[in-house]
């Protein structure tokens, strides 16, 4: 048993290893998930500004329409000015055309306000644009550098995926089961070692004759109190870790 042991020991290096790795690639991808997240959202925003833009600059066409129309009408009511019969008439003319004035200075007014809102929202949004392009650069620069760093966490997975199998083939179903079990409901660490009469796992004080028996490393023991198998610390001395073993 005590070779099984320092089997699954060696599993469980190489699984604690790989928890890692899966760790370290997790938190990359979500790091590089984020960051386009925030670009989008950038862009987005970039992009109703200038619908909204776009849609201030045909405000602005419309009412130089009407500008155009009201000057021409103002210019027709002139000439018919000259032409009326009646005082009346002149009257009615004369006020049309102050109408048209009122109404073309407002409109002058209103193109001024246009004009300086375009402007601003222009220079805002190009240098909202300029600061966006910046930052895709910085992110395009991490993503490459991410890309780079999680090529190497797969070099590492796969290369201890390949020698978990190996352990994991010369250990029989019975421990290996119970390691699988151990692992699939609590992750971590499944076999521990004891020490000076307690489970390293739980800090739990085990019963003497449990101790004595773990000490012998003939039988699969359990701790009664968080169902880690448990070996002999003593027997583990001098193992390398799976990082160690890589390196
Ligand atoms: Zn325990």
């Amino acid at each position: 048993m005590k070779d099984q042991l320092r089997l699954l020991r060696q599993v469980q290096a190489i699984d604690l290893y790989l928890d890692e790795r899966h760790k370290a690639k997790g938190e990359i991808q979500k790091q590089l998930l984020e960051h386009k997240g925030m670009l989008k959202a950038l862009s987005d925003d970039i992009e109703a500004q200038r619908a909204e833009l776009a849609e201030t600059v045909e405000l602005r066409s419309r009412r130089e329409a009407e500008l155009a129309e009201g000057m021409e009408r103002h210019a027709s009511s002139k000439e018919r000015l000259m032409n009326v019969s009646s005082t009346k008439e002149y009257n009615a003319v004369e006020k049309e055309m102050e109408g048209l004035k009122k109404k073309a200075d407002e409109t002058r007014e209103q193109l001024e306000h246009l004009k300086e809102a375009i402007e601003v929202n222009q220079r805002h949004l190009n240098e909202k644009e300029e600061k966006i392009a910046d930052l895709a650069r910085q992110i395009q620069e991490v993503e490459q550098e991410a890309e780079g760093k999680i090529a190497i966490l797969d070099k590492q997975i796969l290369a201890s995926g390949e020698r978990i199998k190996e352990s994991r083939a010369q250990i029989k179903q019975g421990p290996l089961r119970r390691y699988d079990f151990i692992r699939s409901r609590r992750g971590g660490r499944a076999i521990v070692a004891a020490q000076d009469g307690h489970c390293t796992g739980c800090f739990m004080s085990l019963p003497p004759q449990l101790f004595i028996t773990i000490q012998r490393g003939s039988t699969l023991e359990i701790c009664p109190s968080c169902q880690r198998i448990l070996y002999f610390h003593g027997d583990a001395e001098g193992e390398t870790t799976e990082a160690q073993a890589e390196a």
